[in-house]
């Protein structure tokens, strides 16, 4: 059992983790390679740097920094975070308990330009098949996505309806070993979708070779999940693309915190790490409270 895990090793989530295995909380950092930083070629705005800094250079030292203090640093994906007694937090390879999570994946990138799309938000099209699973019991639904989360949610709406396909977007599906067995259970459609159609709700998928599919529900696992994701599952408020948090960097679940960029207007380096910081702090008194 961890103390915390922190989703996402960027600045928010390895400055985080400088304050919580300082004050002794047993630390493990889950992150993918390729956040914003990384793309960041030369950086002149953040304090302390005489030249120019990459944000590959910043990443790395960060890295080195954190492990030398004692937090232990995994590179994974996490597909899911679930509240039990503890947080339970689910990979492409393994489960993870803590007592705290903080968020910090960034900012949300994924933009996927299907018609229609936002228009059936909440009327068929759904970001979240714990929060609405229910609602399509022995219906015909499909899941919008090509990797391990599309199937987490796929196998999460088996307890809902069987009638279940993968509609991956014209993209090959790219799907870690403890996954593919799984993913056997689905159809998987790998038809390009041009638009959802319907009237007052979801009626039909309609695809580039001018076929059509109809569903009562899409919903959508696209790439991997983010800050946003996880927080619409665990009813934590949002507010468009950002997590919304107090000034200490909590959320409205108690033991959950966000910072950096998915919880941020002002998306910048030294605002990921300051809100890291104070999250850090804010976990660290969260957990020794318990
Ligand atoms: C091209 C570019 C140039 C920029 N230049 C500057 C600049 O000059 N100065 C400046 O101050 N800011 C700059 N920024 C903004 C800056 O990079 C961000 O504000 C900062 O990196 C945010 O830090 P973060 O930790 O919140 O998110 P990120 O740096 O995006 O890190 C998020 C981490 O979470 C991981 N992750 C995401 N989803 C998952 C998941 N499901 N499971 C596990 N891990 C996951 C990502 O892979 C990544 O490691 C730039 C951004 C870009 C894109």
């Amino acid at each position: 059992m961890y103390d915390v895990i922190i989703v996402g090793k960027g600045p928010a989530g390895m400055s985080a983790a400088l304050y919580t295995v300082r004050s002794n909380l047993r630390t493990l950092i889950i992150g993918k390679n390729g956040g914003s930083l990384s793309k960041a070629d030369k950086i002149d705005n953040y304090f302390g740097f005489a030249e120019t800094i990459s944000g590959k250079e910043l990443l790395y030292d960060g890295e080195m920094q954190v492990k030398r203090l004692g937090a232990e640093i995994l590179e994974d994906e996490v597909i899911s975070i679930e509240k039990e007694d503890f947080f339970k937090v689910l990979t492409s390879t393994d489960m993870y308990l803590c007592k705290a999570v903080l968020l910090a994946t960034g900012q949300q990138h994924k933009v996927i330009r299907i018609e229609n799309l936002v228009k059936f938000e909440g009327r068929g099209v759904s970001y979240c098949s714990t929060c609405d699973g229910f609602f399509y019991n022995n219906l015909k639904v499909g899941v919008l996505g090509h990797r391990d989360y599309a199937i987490h949610e796929a196998l999460e709406l088996t307890a809902f309806t069987t009638d279940i396909t993968i509609y991956t977007n014209g993209n090959q599906l790219d799907i870690s070993d403890r996954y593919v067995n799984e993913s056997g259970r689905f159809r998987v459609d790998a038809r390009k979708i041009s638009k959802l159609d319907g009237n007052e709700f979801l009626e039909r998928i309609h695809f580039a070779d001018g076929t059509s599919d109809n569903v009562d529900g899409l919903f959508v696992a696209y790439e991997s999940a983010s800050s946003i994701d996880f927080a619409r599952k665990l009813g934590i408020i949002t507010d468009g693309n950002t997590v919304v948090t107090d000034s200490n960097q909590r959320t409205n679940l108690d033991g959950v915190f966000a910072a950096g960029d998915c919880s941020s207007k002002f998306r910048q380096i030294s605002v990921a790490v300051g809100q890291g910081a104070v999250a850090g702090k804010a976990i660290s008194e969260y957990v020794k409270g318990l």
